[in-house]
């Protein structure tokens, strides 16, 4: 018998995942270091989120609360929702990864949009099914190509509105008529991650979606708008049989004490997140002006990051972009793997990091 073969392998699939590569970190050299590559607030958690993480540390060897009732009942509150419409995760990452271990098996279809979230490609293929992918319309989601997607064998769909990394969104009507084409047996995720960033009065995050269907389910998120990305805090809203069925998967204590008290400290302080919108939508606008100006050409975002795409010749790439920014201490994220191999995402930072980044690649496109 040769042993060799004996060696405990994954399921099949498993070793087709290429893993999830984060922002990087590290600018070798630069005296200072802005990192806009992970689409972090430039302005930190609430100080009352700070507070509430630093009491938990007096309670670590009790177990945390495995209902997660007093973050529940502060989303509830903030957005008006009933608590037992709401499952907590480890991260939306978490639920993103649950959803499809728990609506996908061998055979079955999810789909995915060109420029989509990678974690739901990786999550799909996970829970051993075939990712679709679709193609977008000028980096948008396209509601007509994910309709034509559907087969007998599709179980879900993923959709970030707004989406990383373009920036763009698409409004309710489009939403509404996405889940108005789908087969009552199909889930549609709507991936919100962004959705505090969003001034447009045709938007919506997905609230009345999941409250006036049984397919809908909304993510979220307190790593963006809320600066908790490290504590590892997702919410999610969805039609109740849903959340049974993910209540029944998850890990029971899959958030950490710390972590439940800062989140609901953080979304209680809706002043706070306030701020950190107009800071945010101020330099949003500044910033994609100004690098439309040096001849860059920007997607328009309703987020809070810009993807800046790069003329791709005599040396104007986005890797050689890429080069001469963290050469100066600004850190982008490279997204070829998102489907631009010639562009860079750059999230808003605090005034000296986005006019660092303006001037220095005022410098690359050989205008000063
Ligand atoms: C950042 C982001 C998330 C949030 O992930 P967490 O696991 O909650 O930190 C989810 N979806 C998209 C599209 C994102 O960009």
């Amino acid at each position: 018998m040769n042993l060799a073969l004996k060696n405990p392998g994954p399921r099949p699939g498993i070793l087709d995942i290429a893993a999830y590569v984060p922002g990087k970190e590290h600018a070798p050299g630069a005296v200072k270091v802005h990192k806009l590559s992970s689409n972090e607030t430039p302005l930190g958690p609430s100080p009352r989120a700070i507070e509430a993480f630093q009491n938990a540390a007096f309670n670590l060897e009790r177990y945390p609360d495995g209902r997660a009732s007093a973050l529940k009942e502060a989303m509830a509150e903030v957005h008006g929702l009933n608590p037992a419409n709401i499952l907590c995760g480890n991260g939306s990452d978490e639920l993103l990864g649950l959803l499809c271990h728990a609506y996908i098996g061998p055979g079955d279809e999810g789909i995915v949009t060109e420029h989509g979230f990678l974690v739901y490609k990786i999550q799909i293929i996970a829970a051993g099914g075939t990712a679709v992918t679709v193609k977008e319309k000028d980096e948008r989601v396209d509601v007509d190509q994910i309709l034509a997607a559907v087969t007998e064998r599709t179980r879900i769909v993923f959709i970030a509105n707004p989406a990383n990394p373009t920036g763009t969104y698409i409004p309710v009507d489009e939403m509404r008529r996405l889940q108005a084409g789908l087969p009552a047996d199909v889930l549609l995720v709507l991936d919100a991650a962004y959705a505090e960033y969003v001034r447009r009065n045709d938007y919506e995050a997905g609230l009345e979606l999941v409250s006036a269907n049984r397919n809908v389910v909304m993510t979220r998120t307190l790593s963006k708008i809320y600066g908790l990305a490290g504590l590892r805090i997702g919410w999610m809203y969805a039609p109740h049989a849903v959340v049974d069925v993910l209540d029944r998967i998850r890990g029971p204590f899959n958030l950490n004490a710390p972590a439940l008290a800062a989140g609901a400290a953080a979304v209680r302080d809706q002043a706070f997140a306030a701020a950190a919108v107009e800071h945010n939508l101020a330099w949003l606008a500044r910033v994609g002006e100004a690098l439309t100006a040096i001849g860059l050409r920007v997607t328009p975002s309703v987020t809070n990051f810009l993807l800046i795409h790069f003329p791709g010749r005599e040396g104007k790439t986005a890797e050689a972009a890429d080069a001469f920014l963290t050469g100066r201490g600004f850190i982008l994220r490279a997204v070829g793997a998102y489907g631009f191999p010639n562009a860079l995402r750059m999230t808003i930072g605090a005034q000296e990091a986005n006019e660092g980044v303006i001037a220095a690649l005022t410098e690359f496109m050989g205008l000063k």
